[in-house]
């Protein structure tokens, strides 16, 4: 006897603090009807002390993946009883697969996304370049590792909070990366290629950083995105550097990733990428 019962499609979400702005479930909806794949996909809102809860509850429900967002995503990787290399070399998680019987797998999208945008849809080449990255949080340390496989010449990471970039450059000892405070920049050689992964500037006040970063030259990407100019891409335009982009670039190629991880299918950006701000 068949069974033509129709089965509910899938569930993903996203979990973060807070998420109501968010444009993923729009993503994961045109990819899903892109590839052909029946899935929905929420936003789940919930404080740190109810992250871990919110994901073991979405499991138990029949929930099949989690994208993890700020403040989340190094609780995620402490949750995860398996985690990928990417996660292991980022100490975060971004996207969290849910087996039968609730086991978590962790892996992190937001390097590779990152380097794709960059590299792929901007053609900006990193090799043999000078990068500094400024912030120290969970995305700065996503997008170290896939960084220093590009083998630039130089690679800075500067932080506000001088012993957090020093971590990050602990977790990486033996490789180029160097640890700096923002005043410690101050009066080198612009850099080629000069990365925000700060949050700076998005309570009205310029960006803190040294305005000798940036040169005719200099390639400047916002991991930050919103919907006309970020604080950092005004910024880096008005000290005269040769490009600047934001991060929604990132977002969509991250998305894919977390997507092809669940699905086994990796969606087609160049669509959505047409209509993002740059
Ligand atoms: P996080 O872990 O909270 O880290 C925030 C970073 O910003 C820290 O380095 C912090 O320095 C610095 N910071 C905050 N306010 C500052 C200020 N006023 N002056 C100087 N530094 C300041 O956050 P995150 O997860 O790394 O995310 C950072 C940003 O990247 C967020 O805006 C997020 O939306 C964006 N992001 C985008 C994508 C994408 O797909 N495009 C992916 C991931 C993240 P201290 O250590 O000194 O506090």
């Amino acid at each position: 006897m068949t069974n033509n019962k129709k089965q509910s499609p899938d569930r993903y979400a996203l979990v973060g603090h807070p998420v109501e702005h968010s444009r993923s479930p729009l993503i994961h909806t045109v990819f899903a009807r892109q590839t052909g794949q029946r899935l929905t996909y929420e936003l789940i809102d919930a404080e740190p002390a109810a992250f871990e809860t919110a994901v073991r509850g979405f499991g138990a429900a029949g929930g099949k993946g989690l994208n993890v967002t700020v403040p989340h995503k190094e609780a995620a990787f402490a949750l995860c009883g398996e985690r990928s290399e990417a996660a292991t070399a980022a100490g975060a998680v971004n996207t969290i697969s849910i087996a039968e019987g609730g086991a978590l797998r962790g892996d992190n999208t937001d390097g590779i996304g990152f380097i794709r945008d960059v590299t792929v849809n901007l053609r900006q080449s990193l090799a043999g370049t000078r990068i500094v990255v400024l912030g120290a949080g969970g995305a700065a340390r996503g997008i170290i590792a896939p960084l220093l496989q590009e083998k630039p010449a130089e690679l800075t990471i500067a932080n506000r909070t001088k012993e957090r970039a020093d971590d990050v450059a602990a977790n990486f000892a033996g490789t180029i990366l160097t640890a700096r405070t923002f005043a410690e920049l101050d009066g080198q050689a612009p850099f080629d290629v000069v990365i925000n992964a700060t949050s700076a500037g998005l309570k009205g006040e310029a960006p803190p950083f040294p305005a000798s970063l940036v040169g005719p030259s200099s390639f400047c990407y916002d991991l930050v995105y919103a919907s006309g100019d970020t604080p950092f891409v005004a910024w880096a335009k008005a000290h005269g550097a040769a490009r600047a982009a934001q991060g929604w670039g990132m977002l969509v190629e991250q998305a894919a990733e977390s997507f092809a991880i669940w699905r086994g299918v990796r969606p087609d950006t160049k669509a959505l990428l047409k209509q993002i701000p740059r």
